[in-house]
C-alpha cells in the first residue's frame, strides 16, 4: 500500500510538472511611469513616453491573452502610471521565473531627421533574444511599413541596459519610433499608430513561440485537445486568392488584430480567409459582427469554428 501510495504521489508530481511547461510566462515591461516620465512629448497635447509606453505594452498584453491565452500567461511590471525601479522590473520578472521579457520603449535623438524601430538584446551570446528581435523587426519593416533600423547590441549603443543584462530569460527591449521625429510622434500617438506597432510585435512573439514551443492558435484552422469542445465564433471580414496586407487601411478602420488563415487543399480560389475576434458567445460575436457591417465590411458574417 505504502509503495503504491509514494508511486501515486510520484506520479500526481509528474503530471503537475508536465502541466507547468505548457504554460509559458511572458512579462511585459512598460518603460518609465510615475515620476519618470522617460522622454517628453515634442508637440504640444501629444504623450510622453511613459504614457505612450504603457498604452501599446497594455494593448500587447491584450493581443497576447486574446489569441495565446490559452498557453502563454501575461504579466506586467506595470498596467498604471506608477515609478518601478529597473532593478525591481528584473526581480519581478526573475522571481516569476519568466519565459520571456518584453520591454516598450520610444526612442529620442538630437537629430530630428532620425527615424525607425529598433530591438535591442543584451549580446548576441543570447541567442534565443536575438531570434526573437529579428523577428520584432521583420514584421516591423515587412508588415507594419516602418522603417528598421534593426537589432541593437550592447556594443551598438555603448552601455548596459539593466533589464537585459540582468534578467535570466531572453530579454528584448523594443523602441517603438522617435518622439523627437515629429511624423513619428505622430505616428505614435494616435491609437491607430498604437495598435499597427502593438501587432507587429504582438505577430512576432506568436509566430517566434509557434516555432519554438510548438503552440497552436486558439483560433487555428486544427484546434488543439483540450479546446476542442469548446466552439469558437469569429467574423469573416474578406476572402482572397492572394495574401492582403494586414495593415491595409479597412483592416486598420476596425481597430482589432485582424487574424489570417490560409487554407490549404481546397477547391476553393479564395484561400486567403480574414477574420476578426473569437468569441465564445455567439451574442457576443453577433454585436461585434453589427460593428463591423456598419464599417468597410458590409458582407462580414460569423463563422464557427469547432
Ligand atoms: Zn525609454
Amino acid at each position: 500500500m505504502k509503495r503504491l501510495l509514494v508511486l501515486f504521489i510520484l506520479f500526481s508530481m509528474l503530471m503537475s510538472n508536465a502541466q507547468d511547461t505548457t504554460q509559458l510566462v511572458v512579462v511585459l515591461d512598460a518603460g518609465h511611469g510615475g515620476n519618470d516620465p522617460g522622454n517628453l512629448h515634442q508637440t504640444k497635447g501629444l504623450l510622453d513616453e511613459k504614457d505612450l509606453n504603457l498604452a501599446m505594452t497594455l494593448k500587447l498584453g491584450g493581443y497576447i491573452e486574446q489569441f495565446l491565452g490559452h498557453k502563454v500567461k501575461v504579466l506586467y511590471t506595470r498596467k498604471t502610471d506608477v515609478f518601478i525601479p529597473l532593478e525591481e522590473r528584473v526581480k519581478i520578472a526573475n522571481d516569476l521565473k519568466a519565459d520571456y521579457f518584453i520591454s516598450i520603449h520610444c526612442n529620442a535623438s538630437d537629430n530630428p531627421s532620425v527615424v525607425g524601430t529598433e530591438t535591442h538584446i543584451h549580446t548576441f551570446q543570447s541567442k534565443v533574444s536575438n531570434k526573437l528581435a529579428h523577428e520584432i523587426q521583420k514584421q516591423f519593416k515587412e508588415r507594419a511599413g516602418r522603417y528598421s533600423r534593426g537589432v541593437k547590441l550592447k556594443n551598438d549603443r555603448l552601455y548596459n541596459l539593466l533589464v537585459l543584462k540582468e534578467s535570466n530569460m531572453p530579454a528584448v527591449l523594443v523602441e517603438t519610433g522617435f518622439m523627437t521625429n515629429p511624423t513619428e510622434e505622430v505616428y505614435l500617438n494616435p491609437e491607430k499608430g498604437q495598435d499597427i506597432i502593438a501587432s507587429a510585435v504582438f505577430r512576432a512573439f506568436r509566430d517566434f513561440v509557434k516555432t519554438n514551443h510548438s503552440i497552436e492558435m486558439r483560433t487555428a484552422d486544427k484546434p488543439n485537445e483540450e479546446l476542442k469542445n469548446e466552439p469558437v465564433w469569429k467574423i469573416q471580414i474578406f476572402a482572397s486568392t492572394g495574401p492582403v496586407s494586414l495593415e491595409n487601411p479597412d483592416f486598420l478602420s476596425i481597430g482589432d488584430p485582424i487574424e489570417e488563415i490560409i487554407l490549404q487543399n481546397t477547391n476553393s480560389a479564395f484561400n486567403y480567409k480574414y477574420y476578426v475576434g473569437s468569441f465564445a458567445s455567439k451574442k457576443d460575436a453577433k454585436s461585434k459582427l453589427k460593428d463591423i457591417k456598419s464599417g468597410p465590411f458590409k458582407d462580414a458574417f460569423l463563422v464557427k469554428f469547432e
